[in-house]
């Protein structure tokens, strides 16, 4: 199951995106066409769909700094790029009519292979506009490999920088007996959302290590036969969320409340009434998260 902000249908052959004249030729080919995105959000037709459009548009609106990033190409060979519109919002209202829209709701929306092109120009265009200074030597960093690489200016220093993604393991704990789950929720959670427990993974840990240490410090518990379920990227700004199952000896908890606000055990007939009820007191995350997902398939005892 291919989970929301994945499975993309963009492709980029070997060696593309090293070749600035090869790139050039597809940006201002008549079949190319562009996502603008402003504060990293796409423009959107009325519908919801993603607004694209072709280079002459770009071409007469956008400043020649604004470089275009390279994302593939599509299924009819078109070339796909997007573009950071930055302050030239009033330049481009007259070819965005319907505007930018959230990613979170554009996804919830869409909720097919679509979402992955969002999280990829999201992903790409928020980490070039956050490193425009080289973290070595702070000299400019230009933008390279169609936004896939930023090379330092300075030729004493000549680091080049790539895309930083974050793994974040989420765990569905279940009891010995599969009867129950684990759901809580961090301080930095909405108010009522509750959720399979996650955290972030740290230098020198296999995903195995940062499920037991997580566990152990939130609620005390050690983990046994840790489970592989499936992953999302997760564009916010630019984590990959690892899903695993994972069960545990003992069921009682020791809550760490530097950590979380709350954390219990769930039976599978509480959850259908939580999904059943999205007004009441405890709410889950929405279908575009791969939380949602992994309830929904503890549910089924998949
Ligand atoms: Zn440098």
């Amino acid at each position: 199951m291919a989970l929301p902000f994945s499975g993309t249908l963009l492709f980029c052959p070997n060696g593309l995106r090293e070749d600035e004249t090869k790139l050039h030729k597809l940006k201002i080919r008549e079949d190319a066409l562009f996502l603008a995105c402003s504060k990293f959000n796409p423009a959107t037709t009325e519908s919801g769909d993603l607004f694209w459009v072709p280079w002459r548009v770009v071409h007469s609106v956008a400043a020649d700094s604004d470089r275009p990033i390279f994302l593939g190409l599509a299924p009819d060979g078109s070339p796909r790029f997007a573009i950071d519109i930055g302050d030239s919002l009033e330049a481009w209202s007259n070819f965005t009519p319907n505007g930018f829209q959230n990613i979170r709701s554009i996804a919830a929306h869409l909720a097919d292979n679509r979402t992955a092109i969002v999280a990829q120009a999201h992903s790409i265009l928020k980490w070039i506009a956050h490193h425009h200074f080289c973290s070595r030597c702070g000299s400019n960093n230009a933008v390279c490999l169609g936004g896939y690489r930023l090379d330092c200016t300075n030729p004493a220093c000549g680091a080049l920088t790539f895309p930083r993604i974050d793994p974040v393991v989420i765990i569905m704990v279940t009891s010995r007996d599969n009867e129950k789950c684990l759901l809580g929720r961090s301080h930095d959670y909405p108010d009522k959302i509750i959720s399979p427990l996650a955290g972030f993974m740290e230098p020198g840990e296999s995903i195995e290590d940062t499920i037991n240490r997580e566990i152990r410090e939130e609620v005390g518990l050690t983990c046994t036969d840790i489970r592989f379920w499936g992953n999302q990227p997760w564009p916010f700004p630019s984590n990959l969320m690892l899903g695993c199952f994972a069960t545990v000896e003992k069921d009682q908890l020791t809550i760490n409340e530097d950590e979380l606000v709350f954390a219990d055990w769930f039976t599978r007939k509480q959850l259908e009434e939580i999904f059943r009820n999205p007004s009441g007191d405890r709410i889950f995350p929405q279908s575009i998260s791969i939380a949602h997902h992994m309830m929904k398939a503890w549910l089924k005892d998949v």
